[in-house]
């Protein structure tokens, strides 16, 4: 009884929790505010975060805050975020992706009116914080025309337009929802580079919160979702009304109605909410980001798993015929007979239906428009009196037998539990449960397993008790040798009530199925519930299951055999991911080594011909040109004569070093063969690579190789665009580089 008390003390603690009136969470904001969250602001001002349960705070951003980590360790509830937050998952961050709002990012680059292309930036001095231009969206953009950070020169912000007006800059990272306005406002001219035209389309204003949360309430994420996306169709069909609720509430950063409607209408033309419905998530284009990360290097091949990434919600709503629509038109509710107490499946707590069987009845009630009335009763044996005089249309959850067939029909079943028996720790595990004779087991009067007992188990004497806890009480004074139930309840009470003192030791040849039971004279009504029932997912059964199922394995206490079973396959898999990990350094060593030359450590010819192939690529798909030079080193044999193959070996490395230390970082130089060596510089052009030849020309003329002197090379140099082949463009370079030997070297000479 004292124990009992306990139990009822624990339930309702969870209650109480489970009735608080509106859930205080915390929104994180990616910047500060402005219409960019001016969906949210209005969810909160129209009361649909409100009618959700919510009391929403939003946090304002600001740089000593990391949003995803202050998502993850519970300061925030839910955040917004960039794209980032794909990378961030693939990282191993738990998180979960609920709605983007906007469909590519607001940055982009205004530019001078001269500068129309990305690939016009090439060495141009940009404004910008380093952050911004280290975004994936321009990275992604200049990664299209083979450039990086490194072929711009950025010049620190001054966060106002001045230095681009007076034109000290070619250009400046902007954001079309502010900068632009400026600029507009001023009457600067400028032409804008947008990274979405050039395919670099990033998610912006990610909804997110943390995998915990998600899974222990999702129907709560849901409603913060859904109230969100009605807050920002409010937001986006009212611009002036939620212009003024900024400039009433959130104008921190004293931005004019007139900016702030600008901005509006910027953003609808990043949402587009004519073409994409408001928050979706589509996930290929979600995947081809992730693709994007990983082309960039922020995230590498074996990290790409996106699964459970996407918060997903109930599959779509389920397709019922006209006549069960009307059925469910006319009769509106049906009466629901639950077990009141059989935790952690269902109890009946002050009135309310609790446990996992009221969550799938929730999940089933918001698929379709019956609503399910609680029949409430003190036991499961007045539950089934209740269906069997028709006083009750459904069980929630219960298994078929024959006796139950008599007045209900079962649904495919959505719980699917072993049985196992429960008893004191001092009694033996006991593997064949058939074996037991002529002792006291314990089950509760009315379940299924009470029938099957008795049926196929005639050596025990069936003691039919009341409920779970009366049951296992008996099994602790001795009254009982056992007691029969399914694992989960089993467990569940042990851990909760029990640990210590009882155990479970040993399973039965049986598996509970429980489905819903429906009347058996109501056809229609049983065909609405069977697909409803099937139109719910493994995952959320899983996610409910989680949600009130805690520590299931710590319980088993017989389970020793398992767990070393566990223990050597755990071992097993750990040496397995070792040598795959180990496997995995070898191969890209074995990589790197493949592609290097050994004397001098540049790109061997192998390792060329896959630059070679990359550029033609690049070239092919999006015009960018790539300079390809071959240097031959002017009477190379003499010095193996004069000073012998060794000395020859140390200039060809000193000569390697030279044309290495003065390339650009973009630039690839690899050894052709013998003493020619190969260099490619990417996106350049002719003009601009007879340039580059002739700085190296110079450098290698002026520098001194030791104990050998002076000496001099050739350089052929050729384009490679979308109109060359790569062995075109090779016989190009040698042509060149044969003439520039027949000029009587250390020149450049170009194919025409
Ligand atoms: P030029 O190119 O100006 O016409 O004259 P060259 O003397 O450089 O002519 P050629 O290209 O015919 O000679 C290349 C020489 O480079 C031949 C070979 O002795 C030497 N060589 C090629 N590979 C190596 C190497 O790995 N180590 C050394 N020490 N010598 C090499
Ligand atoms: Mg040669
Ligand atoms: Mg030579």
């Amino acid at each position: 009884m004292q124990l009992g008390r306990w139990f009822l003390v624990l339930i309702l603690t969870f209650s109480v929790a489970w009735t608080a009136p509106l859930e205080k969470v915390r929104l994180q904001l990616q910047w500060k505010h402005q219409f960019e969250f001016a969906g949210f602001y209005a969810a909160k001002e129209q009361g649909y975060y409100q009618e959700a349960g919510f009391d929403v705070e939003f946090v304002e951003y600001n740089p000593s805050i990391d949003v995803i980590e202050s998502v993850l360790d519970g300061t925030n509830t839910f955040g917004t975020t960039y794209s980032s937050l794909i990378a961030a998952y693939l990282q191993g961050k738990e998180v979960r992706f609920i709605a983007n709002f906007f469909k590519h990012s607001p940055l982009a680059i205004a530019t001078q009116p001269h500068i129309r292309l990305p690939s016009d930036l090439f060495g141009k001095r940009i404004e910008g914080i380093e952050s911004e231009l280290q975004s994936a969206t321009i990275l992604m953009m200049l990664r299209r025309f083979a450039m990086g950070l490194k072929d711009i020169e950025i010049v620190t912000p001054t966060f106002n337009i001045a230095d681009f007006a007076a034109k000290k800059v070619d250009a400046m990272v902007v954001f079309v929802t502010n900068e632009t306005y400026m600029l507009d406002k001023a009457e600067v001219p400028y032409h804008l580079i947008k990274p979405s035209n050039y395919g670099a389309e990033f998610y912006d204003v990610n909804l997110f919160c943390s995998k915990t949360y998600a899974v222990q309430s999702p129907e709560r994420v849901r409603a913060f979702r859904d109230a969100s996306i009605r807050g920002w169709e409010y937001a986006l069909s009212h611009i002036d009304e939620s212009v003024s609720l900024i400039e009433r509430l959130y104008n921190s950063q004293s931005k004019s109605g007139e900016a702030l409607r600008y901005e509006a209408n910027q953003i609808k033309n990043i949402m587009l909410p004519t073409v994409y419905p408001i928050g979706s998530i589509d996930p290929r284009r979600v995947r081809m980001i992730a693709e994007e990360f990983e082309e960039l290097g922020i995230v590498g091949a074996q990290e790409m798993n996106l699964e459970h990434f996407i918060f997903e919600d109930a599959k779509p709503q389920v397709a019922l015929t006209q006549e069960e629509e009307a059925y469910i038109a006319q009769k509106g509710r049906v009466k629901l007979c639950v077990d009141p107490s059989w935790m952690p499946f269902e109890a009946i707590v002050e009135g309310k239906h609790i446990g996992i069987a009221a969550d799938f009845f929730g999940l089933l009630s918001q698929k379709s428009k019956l609503a399910f009335e609680l029949y409430p009763t003190t036991s499961w044996q007045e539950s089934l009196d209740a269906a069997k005089n028709r006083a009750c249309d459904l069980f929630s959850l219960a298994s078929p037998t024959q006796e139950r067939e008599t007045y209900m029909r079962f649904t495919t079943d959505y719980v699917d539990l072993p049985i196992v028996l429960a008893t004191d720790i001092y009694k033996p595990y006991t593997e064949d449960f058939g074996s037991l004779r002529g002792v006291k087991i314990g089950v509760v009067r009315g379940y299924a397993m009470a029938e099957i007992l008795k049926k196929e188990h005639k050596g025990l004497s069936i003691v039919e008790v009341d409920n779970i806890m009366q049951a296992l009480e008996m099994v602790q004074k001795g009254e009982l040798y056992g007691y029969v139930d399914n694992l989960m309840v089993i467990a569940h009470t042990i851990q909760k009530e029990f640990t210590g003192v009882l155990k479970i030791s040993s399973r039965l040849p049986h598996e509970i199925k429980l489905g819903v039971g429906v009347r058996n004279d109501d056809a229609i009504l049983f065909s609405i519930m069977q697909k409803l029932v099937e139109s719910v997912t493994e995952a959320q059964i899983q996610e409910i299951y989680n949600h009130w199922v805690t520590v299931q394995e710590s319980v088993a206490a017989d389970y020793t055999r398992m767990y070393q079973i566990f223990g050597v396959l755990g071992v097993l898999l750990l040496l397995f991911m070792l040598h795959y990990i180990q496997l995995r350094v070898y191969t890209r060593k074995l990589r790197t080594i493949s592609r290097t030359d050994l004397l001098t450590q540049l790109v061997n010819r192998m390792g060329l011909d896959e630059k070679l192939n990359y550029f033609e690529g690049m070239a092919t798909r999006y015009g960018t040109p790539t300079a390809v030079m071959i240097v031959d080193i002017d009477h190379f044999k003499q010095v193996n004569d004069t000073h012998g193959h060794a000395v020859g070996d140390r200039v060809l490395v000193e000569f390697a070093t030279i044309l290495r230390k003065t390339l650009r970082a973009t630039d690839t130089v690899g050894r052709w063969g013998g003493e020619e060596f190969m260099v490619l510089c990417p996106n350049t052009s002719l003009s601009q690579a007879i340039v580059i030849a002739q700085n190296l020309r110079e450098a290698i003329a002026s520098h001194y190789f030791l104990g050998v002197g002076s000496l001099t090379a050739s350089f052929g140099v050729a384009i490679l665009d979308g109109a060359t082949s790569i062995d075109d463009v090779t016989r190009h370079a040698d042509d060149a580089l044969y003439s520039a030997k027949a000029q009587g070297r250390n020149c450049v000479m170009s194919h025409t």
